[in-house]
């Protein structure tokens, strides 16, 4: 069985062909520009890349051309359309709506589009990428996997925040999490990796990338995450703040003379590493930088860091004791010290790392990187994302 994964952004659109027989990305690639001038597709198979340049208008245009690549010349992977089984569609909110993966029907593309309103940057695109393939492949079956789902299961009293309950229920403002998908990866390759049924452990999983988001996951299931209603909530990010008191940006907005919009843009663009560092977004630059003596740069990092470990803490607590910590994204699979900072100081709770295992350069497998004696596996996995998405599709047909 094959399967078509999309990622659609507001002018990007990202894709895998995986053949679920031995889970093989057949070809990836994405389109860039699309709906302004300069339009690109960049495809890889046969372990070589290929370039197309050429204007795309719309996300219509974009998936036909695809298409065009996965079928097509030498470039091509496979005979005709038909030998893909199925589309899967990442989708970020899932508001209430949904809580698991869903069939893309009439119906449920009905009761999708009100909830552009809860992620007005990444679901419209979605959208806009589901309504493209609907059109260019009509008929094929498809599903729409959502960041949120995995977070579906956390209680009432976790996912609720402090305000009018008659609130909560008429507007439906309550965390949702994000970046569900890599959780769920993580989660379910670190109990494999450790021989141990998802049931019987008790996990921490840090996605640590440019956006960043720590879940607390109990037998399996997400009890409690960092992100909120928005990813704009938990531990400050590249260029997002994070966590801080909502009465801080009334302040804000009223002293530099920002309306609430724009002092949303200000908190999500301009914020968080990048706003502390005044440097960058990039931890590489960031890292770069503090080794140089830059101290805003080490300020951001040591922020980061302790933000991290508090949530650590925190979900420690929730989940009633801890087995595995797991490490992902850009920022966890890359970073030794940020790794070690947040673990450092964690011995009492039987956290223990070994410093050169940390060390390790990066390639793409698992490591553990827990000294000798630790009640806790410390793990860095590489997240992914599409192969969930995959997964979940063929699942769900
Ligand atoms: P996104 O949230 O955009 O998916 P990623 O998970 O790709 O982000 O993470 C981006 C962050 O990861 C950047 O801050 C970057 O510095 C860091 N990163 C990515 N690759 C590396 C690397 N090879 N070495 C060090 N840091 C890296």
């Amino acid at each position: 069985m094959k399967i078509l994964v999309i990622n659609a952004g507001s002018s990007s659109l990202k894709y895998q062909l995986i053949d679920m027989e031995h889970e093989e990305v057949v070809a990836k690639g994405g389109c860039e520009r699309i709906g302004i001038a300069g339009g690109k597709l960049t495809h890889k198979a046969h372990g070589q890349t290929y370039v197309v340049e050429q204007e795309l208008p719309d996300h219509k245009e974009a998936i036909s051309l695809v298409l065009k690549e996965l079928v097509d010349g030498e470039a091509g992977v496979i005979s005709s359309m038909d030998e893909i089984d199925a589309v899967g569609h990442r989708v970020v909110a899932s508001g209430e709506t949904f809580t698991k993966t869903t069939l893309v029907t009439e119906e449920t593309m009905k009761e999708l589009l009100p909830l552009s309103e809860l992620a007005p940057l990444h679901n419209p695109p979605a959208i806009l990428g589901i309504e493209a393939c609907r059109a260019v492949m009509p008929g094929k079956k498809m599903a729409m996997v959502f960041d949120t789902s995995f977070h579906s299961t956390m209680p009432d009293y976790a996912y609720l925040y402090g305000i009018d309950y008659e609130d909560y229920k008429a507007y439906k403002v309550r965390k949702y999490g994000f970046h569900g998908t890599s959780h769920k990866f993580v989660s379910g390759a670190a109990a494999e990796y450790l021989g141990k049924k998802p049931e019987e452990l008790k996990i921490i999983t840090c996605h640590l990338g440019n956006g960043s988001s720590i879940s607390a996951v109990d037998g399996g299931k997400c009890i409690d995450t960092s992100m909120g209603f928005t990813p704009l909530a938990g531990v400050p990010m590249g260029t997002r703040s994070g966590d801080l008191d909502v009465a801080a940006v009334e302040f804000l907005c009223r002293k530099k003379g920002m309306t609430f919009a724009e002092g949303l843009n200000y908190l999500n663009k301009k914020s968080g590493m990048l706003g502390v560092s005044g440097v960058s977004s990039d931890f590489r630059d960031l890292t770069a930088a503090a080794a140089e003596g830059n101290k805003r740069a080490k300020l951001a990092l040591d922020m980061f860091i302790y933000a991290c470990k508090k949530y650590v803490g925190a979900y420690m607590a929730a989940l009633g004791g801890l087995d595995c910590i797991v490490f992902t994204a850009g920022v966890g699979e890359n970073t030794p010290a940020v790794r070690a900072g947040i673990v450092h100081g964690l011995e009492a709770f039987g956290v223990k790392i070994d410093e050169t295992k940390n060390e390790y350069k990066n390639d793409g497998a698992i490591h553990d990187i827990s000294a000798k004696g630790s009640k806790v596996r410390i793990l860095v996995i590489p997240t992914n994302e599409e192969l969930v998405i995959a997964r979940e599709t063929a699942a769900l047909l």
